[in-house]
């Protein structure tokens, strides 16, 4: 098949106002028409309608660790972060399995999660150890191979930008994490080996303050610089982290005290040393960012093109209950937000679709601009020119969500009724 036309009852283009009965029409993964009535010229071979259907750009999670997939339930905070780290660190340590069949059964399982609830890319922060072969086994054994689906996702159904984590509480940790980074930055960045999943583009994790010295982050900005490379942190995530920054107390002072050394205590520096820092990076990832000061977040309005705080909504409800992020007011002032799952260690699952619904529904915020937080904004800020919205020349890779009754909505109610609590997402190909 070369040409597919597909008409649901709404195309969601993040262009423009959502589209009423046009028709989409796709060859060899690429967006080729969108329109109300299909030109004569166009041969096509294929004509699906799929009414009560609504059909998005592909959702883009631009924070999470597949690494902990395989975990059936988040471990318990407790209002405790530092529990909660050492909590994550007992289990990789306690497990009787072949640390190479956990791993990567964890990761191949957060691949299918991720492409099953219609994420089409992933920002995912990796340790060792890690193979690119396991995430190509895991891309090929989620792809469909009908010619439908073929036609539409072209020559891959997913993407995956690793992001190697580097830390240095330890000093040894430093060269061994730098020199797995160098691995698979290598590993991924040649896109001739039948990895068109990978960007090909290079990007490093400086874990978080607690465990990576300012200088390490600061190292780490400048090897990114001189290649375009994209930084992703852990920033201001918990008031351990804020207690151990600001005055060395809290309870990350007696918790993580046996694995740090002197090189890294002598070479930390402030919250806002950090901030500084990776804002300086070519991109900019910041998870979290819950505890940021009013001079933090002016610089992250400053850098609004390139550095973008990635909150992680559910996870931000498993730490703090009672809580509210201070999302509207952070947009208001110019910080640039996207959305991610984190990992399955803080949250049930890896449905980007829900961290949108828990945004709608705990802010007075549209769901447009919450939608584009996992669409337009993230493709734009990856400089990712072929994802994000639905138009001529673009990918093919859809999210589609199935909801009875969407044909009885106008425009303007559709985006509200998709984020309601009962919708899913998945991939397009699926619904074919
Ligand atoms: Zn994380």
């Amino acid at each position: 098949m070369n040409r597919i036309a597909i008409k649901p009852t709404w195309l969601i283009t993040m262009v423009s106002e959502p589209l009423r009965d046009h028709w989409l029409v796709a060859s060899a993964g690429r967006i080729e028409f969108i329109g109300p009535s299909l030109p004569p010229s166009l041969e096509i071979d294929c004509h699906v309608e799929l009414p009560n259907v609504a059909i998005l750009p592909g959702l883009i999670n631009t924070h999470c660790h597949l690494e902990f997939s395989d975990l059936s339930f988040p471990f318990v905070a407790d209002g405790s972060f530092t529990k909660w780290i050492g909590d994550v660190v007992s289990h990789r340590c306690s497990s009787t399995d072949d640390p190479l069949t956990s791993r990567k059964r964890a990761i191949q399982c957060g691949v299918h999660e991720s492409y099953s609830s219609g994420v089409r890319y992933v920002v995912d922060t990796i340790t060792a150890p890690w193979s690119v072969d396991w995430v190509q086994e895991a891309i090929d054994d989620c792809s469909l191979t009908s010619d439908a689906a073929i036609t539409l996702t072209g020559n891959v159904s997913f993407m995956v930008q690793a992001c190697p984590e580097v830390l240095d509480i330890r000093i040894d940790r430093r060269d061994a994490t730098q020199s797995h980074c160098r691995e698979v930055n290598r590993a991924t960045a040649n896109r001739n080996a039948n990895r068109k999943w990978s960007s090909g583009r290079q990007a490093i994790s400086p874990h978080a303050p607690y465990t990576t010295s300012l200088q390490l982050v600061r190292e780490t900005v400048q090897l990114l610089k001189e290649v375009d490379g994209i930084a992703s942190m852990h920033l201001g995530e918990s008031r351990d982290e804020i207690a151990w920054l600001s005055d060395r107390s809290g309870p990350m002072l007696e918790a993580l005290k046996s694995f740090r050394d002197s090189h890294y205590l002598e070479n930390i520096g402030t919250l806002h040393d950090y901030v500084r820092s990776i804002v300086e990076a070519p991109v900019a990832l910041v998870a979290h960012g819950n505890y940021f000061t009013n001079e933090d977040l002016e610089l992250f309005a400053t850098h609004r093109q390139t550095a973008a705080i990635v909150h992680c909504a559910r996870t931000f409800e498993h730490f703090h209950a009672h809580e509210s992020y201070p999302l509207v007011e952070r947009v208001a002032r110019g910080v640039t937000h996207l959305l991610g799952t984190d990992s399955r260690a803080s949250n049930p699952d890896l449905n980007l679709w829900a961290e949108v619904q828990t945004v709608v529904n705990s802010h007075s915020i549209d769901p447009e601009p919450v939608i584009a937080m996992i669409t337009r904004s993230p493709a734009e800020f990856l400089g990712l020119s072929d994802l994000g919205t639905l138009e001529v020349g673009k990918r093919s890779l859809c999210t589609a969500i199935e909801v009875e009754g969407l044909a009885l909505l106008s425009a303007d109610q559709v985006l509200n009724r998709l984020v309601r609590q009962d919708t899913t997402a998945v991939p397009l190909e699926r619904l074919l």
